[in-house]
């Protein structure tokens, strides 16, 4: 697994944002928050499983600050993160602020990007956001969701990813594989993306929140496989719900 910041420790930035938004009202829950079909006691012990297993989970994609985090992370809607990584590999070498970013050009970071999917809208968004980092943020990342998701290329999954992984806070970014995960096991049955996140949020124990996604990521890509699960090898299997799981 490649080296990527860690998020065990809360940096100056986390503690701070963490204080903002303790200051901030709670979002009103959403009435369509789905149950957990399982025991607090049983997510208990998956959790307690995965943390057995990678005590110190880590995300995939190389980054070298919060702002090539950001890139990195818009770079990689539907595409792997391997790939990605092959790209900005180089790119990150000439550009790790937005100021370089900007002064590198739209057809530069085409170019450094163009083995990856939806090349052309990504190259445009990560100047389009390096420029508003530049006007708006004084070229730093904000600790902010609100202030992410209205960066162009940036959703909620993304905003999430870069609370989690650059500022240290207990964020649940749902992508493919924990959407997968959470329905299948029970754990966070939902039918949107924000369902999953907001049952997840609701259930997963405090003291493994801050790496259950990438738990979750974790095992939604090497073990609990789209088309096919590996529930024999699968070290929660006797906890899973999943009715089409291949194990008992
Ligand atoms: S038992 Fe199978 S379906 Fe359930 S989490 Fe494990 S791999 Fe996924």
């Amino acid at each position: 697994m490649p080296p990527t910041k860690t998020a065990s420790k809360k940096p100056q930035a986390a503690r701070t944002a963490t204080k903002a938004i303790a200051k901030k009202k709670p979002a009103a829950k959403s009435k369509r928050a789905p149950q957990s079909k399982l025991s607090p006691a049983t997510i208990h012990d998956i959790f307690r499983r995965f943390h057995a297993n990678v005590p110190e989970p880590k995300g995939e994609l190389e980054h070298v600050n919060a702002y090539t985090l950001l890139v990195a992370v818009v770079l990689s809607a539907q595409a792997t993160d391997a790939g990605v990584n092959k790209a900005t590999r180089a790119l990150f070498k000439v550009a790790d602020t937005p100021a370089k970013m900007v002064a590198l050009g739209e057809d530069a970071v085409r170019e450094y990007v163009k083995t990856i999917g939806l090349y052309r809208n990504k190259a445009k968004n990560v100047i389009a956001l390096s420029q508003t980092l530049i006007a708006e943020h004084g070229a730093e990342v904000p600790a902010d969701r609100d202030a992410l998701v209205k960066l162009p290329g940036v959703g909620r999954k993304t905003a999430n990813v870069v609370l989690n992984m650059a500022f240290g806070l207990a964020t649940m970014a749902v992508d493919t594989h924990v959407f997968r995960v959470a329905n299948r096991t029970g754990m966070g049955p939902g039918r949107d993306p924000e369902a999953v996140e907001e049952a997840l949020l609701k259930d997963v124990p405090a003291e493994f929140a801050l790496h259950a996604h990438h738990w979750l990521i974790l095992h939604g890509r090497y073990t609990c496989l789209a088309r096919k699960p590996l529930c024999s090898t699968c070290l929660i299997a006797d906890l899973c719900t999943f009715d089409e799981k291949t194990v008992p």
